[in-house]
Formats: C-alpha cells, sequence, structure tokens
C-alpha cells in the first residue's frame, strides 16, 4: 500500500501535491528538519496504521493526493519555484519542510497567484523576528518578511507562547492576529474570508507530544486538541506546509507518526 506518486508535470487541476523542501539552512538553533520530508510520507504508509483519515477518506492510492518527492533549488529564495509549478497545474501545493524559513519563498509564489491571501499559522513562535543573529531569512523570521512584502493581507498566529517586546512590536505593525497558548479555548472558530494558506510549525504540539522539534517550548497542543481544531476549519484552504519536524530529536519516530496523522487529516479537508 502506498501513496500515489505523480511528477509536478503530470498533475491535473484540483490535485493534491505533496512534494517536500529539504532545506535547513536557516534554522537558528539545530538542524535536522531537511531530513523530514521522507520520513513524514514513510511514516504516512508506515504498515503499524492504515490510509485512512477519521472521517474515513481512503488515502492508499488515492486518485487525488500525490507525493511528488522532494524538490531542492539551489537557492533559498527560488525553493517555491516547484509551488508556482504546482499552482500552473491548478493542482493544491502542500508542502513538507524543512525549517519554517521554508514558508517566505513559497509564499513568494502563492502571492502571485494569490492577491488577497490571508495566512493561518500555527506555532509556538511568532517568527516575526525583523533579523536573528544577522540573519533576515532565518526560521524566526519568513512572517516578518512575508508581511513587509505585502505577501499576505492578514496573518493569524495560533498556538503562540513564546511572545517578547520586539515581535510584539512587530505584531502591531504587522496586524497580526494573535491567539496566545494561554488564550486558547477548546472550540474556538476562525472565520477567514477568501483564501486561506496555512502554516503547521510541528512544535505548536506541546513537545511530551511531538519531541522531535528543534525547540521544546512547553505549554503547548496536545495531539487530540490539534486534531480537532484541524477538523473544525471550515475554511477556502489553498495550500498548506508543516514544518519544523527534526528527526534527530524525536524517539522511536513518534513525532513522524504525529506529523503524518496531522498531513492526513488536513488533505481529509482538501478531498471531495
Ligand atoms: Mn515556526
Ligand atoms: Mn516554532
Amino acid at each position: 500500500m502506498a501513496l500515489s506518486r505523480k511528477a509536478i508535470d503530470d498533475l491535473n487541476q484540483g490535485d493534491i501535491a505533496l512534494i517536500g523542501i529539504p532545506f535547513d539552512d536557516h534554522s537558528s538553533f539545530l538542524t535536522g528538519p531537511a531530513k523530514a520530508p521522507e520520513l513524514i510520507i514513510n511514516a504516512t504508509e508506515s504498515d503499524s496504521a492504515n490510509y485512512f483519515t477519521e472521517d474515513l477518506k481512503d488515502l492508499n492510492e488515492h486518485p487525488q493526493v500525490f507525493w511528488c518527492e522532494n524538490q531542492l533549488g539551489s537557492e533559498y529564495l527560488k525553493l517555491g519555484d516547484p509551488v508556482r509549478q504546482i499552482l500552473d497545474k491548478k493542482a493544491i501545493p502542500f508542502t513538507l519542510g524543512g525549517d519554517h524559513s521554508i514558508t517566505y519563498p513559497v509564499m513568494i509564489a502563492m502571492a502571485e497567484k494569490y492577491s488577497n491571501l490571508s495566512i493561518l499559522h500555527f506555532d509556538a513562535h511568532s517568527d516575526l523576528y525583523d533579523e536573528l543573529d544577522g540573519n533576515k531569512h532565518s526560521h524566526a523570521c519568513p512572517f516578518a518578511r512575508i508581511m513587509e512584502n505585502g505577501l499576505a493581507k492578514n496573518l493569524t498566529q495560533v498556538g503562540i507562547r513564546t511572545l517578547n517586546t520586539h515581535q510584539n512590536e512587530q505584531a502591531e505593525r504587522f496586524h497580526v492576529e494573535i491567539i496566545q497558548m494561554k488564550d486558547w479555548k477548546p472550540g474556538m472558530a476562525f472565520k477567514i474570508d477568501g483564501p486561506v494558506y496555512i502554516s503547521f510549525d510541528m512544535d505548536v504540539l506541546d513537545p511530551a507530544f511531538a519531541p522531535g522539534i528543534s525547540h521544546h517550548e512547553p505549554g503547548g497542543f496536545t495531539t487530540r486538541e490539534v486534531l480537532s481544531i484541524i477538523q473544525s476549519l471550515d475554511l477556502n484552504i489553498v495550500g498548506i506546509d508543516v514544518v519544523e519536524y527534526n528527526p534527530d530529536r524525536d524517539i522511536n519516530g513518534m513525532t513522524a507518526m504525529v506529523a503524518a496523522k496531522v498531513v492526513k487529516e488536513f488533505i481529509s479537508l482538501l478531498t471531495a
């Protein structure tokens, strides 16, 4: 049993195109996420589980869902090129990182197609630093670059539990709506009109549930809470990324299975 495979060139309108961007050059603390995409696909195809989403969609050789392999450009700002090719095919890009820095080049491609994008961003961190350690493209900065370049009309962040003065000022500057982890309540709904891009950093989960991440920030979501949020989303989703899985920090591949579960439930939202 397996996910279906396709080359990006062969995609059709409405296909869901999973690609890997195995890039972690802009991680500030640890590398490792470059190894993530294939391991998340392996977990999705593990014999320890089945291919069904919780609402009973069978992703085994699903005719609309394709693993299009790792795509790696040589230049950071061009990492979104395969996303542009997927959009040209009128397919839906679903990117597996990689560290969170990949979201900026991906959004450069997304914004060429959608002029009125909103972003729903799940993360322990705001990733709004103007720069970190002198690096404007650090994985701590992508949402500052996205907002100052006008690539999204608004940004909603969920699960944040590491705000500091600088990032709070950045959030005010870019009119970011932040639902801090301390303020989140079960059943909160996200009402966002127009096309929505979802960026999901695995560290939004509590490290107890997902230890395979670079920055262990306590006090996050349970796996069940995340799945309930995903299953409750009623949005016009036009692209997704799942980033920051770090296999070097994982225990028995359990975080890969969590990432695979998150990916499957997101795919369920995209399939008819
Ligand atoms: Mn992040
Ligand atoms: Mn994070």
